[in-house]
């Protein structure tokens, strides 16, 4: 069918190349193109022979437009998934418009001194990419991404209007550290211990970081404390579901990973603003990260079950109606599969799912988009066929 060009192989891009390699028909050639070139290499060692997908690897800096473009016009790709940071998105965004190529990815921008979670930066390329005739698919992890996926299935099929979304995100996998991330430590950390907010009746309401907290019983794992943060595709649902009036995230954290995260923050080390030290300007958080367990490094010591998925309540047919939408996802299982652990699994095969909607033209149409504004049916099939199967409770315990 094509090939597509990956940007980054960190954790959730090796997933997505694996999974890509297990879908050799539709990809039967990927170019995998980081900053660090031996990763991409050593990667491509331990996938050849193993797959009909023609793999190269490349060295690019994606802070870099003209490096970004003379590479896509090199590999003329049909596709580009970006794997990389939330600080390339643009210029990987730039890129795909001078060579006119399809682009896909997993978080919204951020500007790199200051945690922003916002699409306006991207949605502001909408007219650029209708004129140049190419699909831009903005967040095509889990959450975002599946979570916008259910939200669409429960629209077409289950409901007249939606009224109250409740997406939680559950991780009880034991990874046996005091404190590390499941995913990129700076961008972790950068969420977590932003305010928080929900959206309700026609405007956001903003928290204090970790100020609203929930205990929930989840299907398949148990009770869990989690609590409201702000995510990303808050924003994207609150215009797209029809006759929503409240919507909210909720994520799991354990008392160690809290108490870690607050200590920190109270030395300084969680700061994104730059300090001098020994005559350097460093970021503390862009240090912490360097001593903190590099994710990809999780996979074989982290035991347990992930547990993400959506609450909605609205109605059909004049009757109110409440469904749960989710997936579960054992950390061990993962692992014997791919070499990783769940988080970066729940969002590497849905990176591969959306890169592969847009490349074999299932979900193309020359704009802007998030996920949930396309058919979510192939979506949902291709979850069930790549690792990610998905259940439905008609009669959820609701958060209250
Ligand atoms: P990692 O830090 O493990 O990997 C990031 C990769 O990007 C690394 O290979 C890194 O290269 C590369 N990279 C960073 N900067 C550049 C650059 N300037 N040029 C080229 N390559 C670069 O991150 P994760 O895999 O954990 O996360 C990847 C993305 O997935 C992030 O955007 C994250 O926000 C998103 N995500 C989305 C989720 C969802 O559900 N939607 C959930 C989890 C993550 P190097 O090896 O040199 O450092």
């Amino acid at each position: 069918m094509g090939k597509a060009l990956i940007i980054g192989c960190g954790g959730v891009a090796g997933v997505a190349i694996q999974k890509c390699c297990q879908n050799s028909g539709v990809f039967e050639e990927i170019c995998i193109a980081s900053r660090t070139k031996s990763k991409c290499d050593a990667l491509k060692a331990k996938l050849d022979g193993t797959t009909k997908t023609k793999i190269t690897t490349a060295q690019v800096d994606a802070d870099k437009v003209e490096e970004l473009t003379a590479l896509i016009e090199k590999e003329r790709p049909d596709v580009v998934l970006n794997l990389a940071l939330p600080y390339q998105d643009l210029t990987i965004m730039d890129a795909c418009l001078a060579t006119r190529t399809h682009y896909v990815d997993t978080a919204n921008y951020e500007p790199e001194d200051t945690a922003k979670f916002e699409y306006k930066w991207q949605w502001a390329y909408k007219k650029k990419f209708e004129e140049a005739g190419i699909t831009a698919l903005l967040g095509s992890g889990f959450d975002p991404g599946v979570t916008g996926v259910f939200s669409a299935y429960a629209q077409k099929y289950y409901f007249d209007e939606i009224n109250y979304i409740d997406i939680l995100d559950c991780n009880a996998g034991d990874h046996g550290y005091p404190f590390a991330t499941n995913f990129n430590p700076e961008i972790n950390i950068r969420e977590v211990s932003a305010k928080g907010s929900y959206w309700e009746e026609g405007r956001w309401v903003e928290t204090e970081p970790m100020e609203i907290k929930k205990v929930y019983d989840f299907p398949e794992i148990g009770e869990k404390d989690m609590y409201l943060l702000h995510h990303e595709e808050l924003e994207s649902l609150a215009l797209n579901i029809k006759g929503i009036k409240r919507i909210r995230f909720f994520m799991t954290f354990g008392q160690s990973y809290l108490t870690h995260l607050r200590c920190l923050e109270n030395v300084g080390m969680t700061s994104i603003e730059p300090i001098e030290f020994e005559g350097k300007q460093i970021v503390p958080l862009q240090f912490l990260k360097a001593v903190l367990p590099d994710p990809s490094s999780l996979g074989p010591r982290t035991v347990g079950k992930t547990n993400i998925g959506c609450i909605f309540r609205g109605k059909r047919e004049g009757k109110e109606r409440n469904l749960y939408i989710y997936n579960v996802c054992d950390h061990q299982e993962c692992y014997k599969e791919v070499g990783s652990q769940a988080v970066a699994y729940t969002t590497g095969v849905p990176a591969m799912i959306g890169a592969m909607l847009v490349m074999n033209g299932t979900w193309q149409k020359p704009g802007v988009y998030n996920v949930e504004e396309f058919d979510p049916t192939p979506f949902m099939d291709a979850l069930n066929r790549f690792g990610l199967p998905w259940k439905i409770s008609e009669a959820p315990k609701l958060v209250d």
